[in-house]
């Protein structure tokens, strides 16, 4: 994200916070400034390796008491198969539902809304005579840029960066 749509964001949540009457502290300005600064997801303990750069007495309890105040906003949303967190790109719309897609070579994590896939959700819970409080929608696969690496053959003379090995899963 470049400098000025991450000040757009930080603009937008601190206009959300002051409609909502909620503190976004300093420090939960930076947790949030740092997730825009991602091209993917990120974990807890590297979003404090980056903070520490500002704050060198943060703590572990320091981000993840940022996290949950970020989650709670819509800010953020975890990604509960690699347990770590991304900055929402449908900020302005409180109550959506998305669809994760993860890059397992690069990491990359795209936002889509899933409001389709929200209904089959809720239509299988209802026939099961389930409570259905919580969804989690994540894909793994590879991002159209790497999807054209690893279908690639001709790795000597093509300029692409082969180095990278997508990541196997260890279930
Ligand atoms: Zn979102
Ligand atoms: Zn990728
Ligand atoms: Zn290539």
């Amino acid at each position: 994200m470049d400098i000025t749509t991450s000040q757009n964001v930080l603009a937008q949540a601190e206009k959300l916070c002051e409609q909502r009457n909620v503190r976004l502290t300093p420090q939960r300005l930076e947790v949030l400034r740092l997730l825009t600064q991602q091209a993917g997801a990120i974990s807890a303990y590297d979003l404090l390796d980056l903070l520490r750069a500002s704050e060198p007495q943060a703590k572990p309890p320091t981000v993840y008491r940022a996290l949950d105040f970020l989650l709670e906003q819509g800010f953020v949303h975890r990604v509960e198969s690699t347990n770590s967190y991304v900055l929402c790109h449908l900020f302005d719309q409180p109550t959506h539902s998305s669809a994760m897609f993860i890059c397992d070579r690069c990491g990359a994590v795209k936002e889509h809304g899933a409001q389709g896939v929200e209904d089959i959700m809720h239509q299988l819970a209802a026939q099961l005579g389930f409570a259905l409080h919580h969804n989690v929608i994540e894909a793994h696969g590879l991002c159209s840029a790497c999807a054209e690496v690893e279908a690639c053959s001709h790795p000597e003379a093509c300029g692409h960066d082969h180095t990278i090995q997508s990541k196997k899963k260890s279930r």
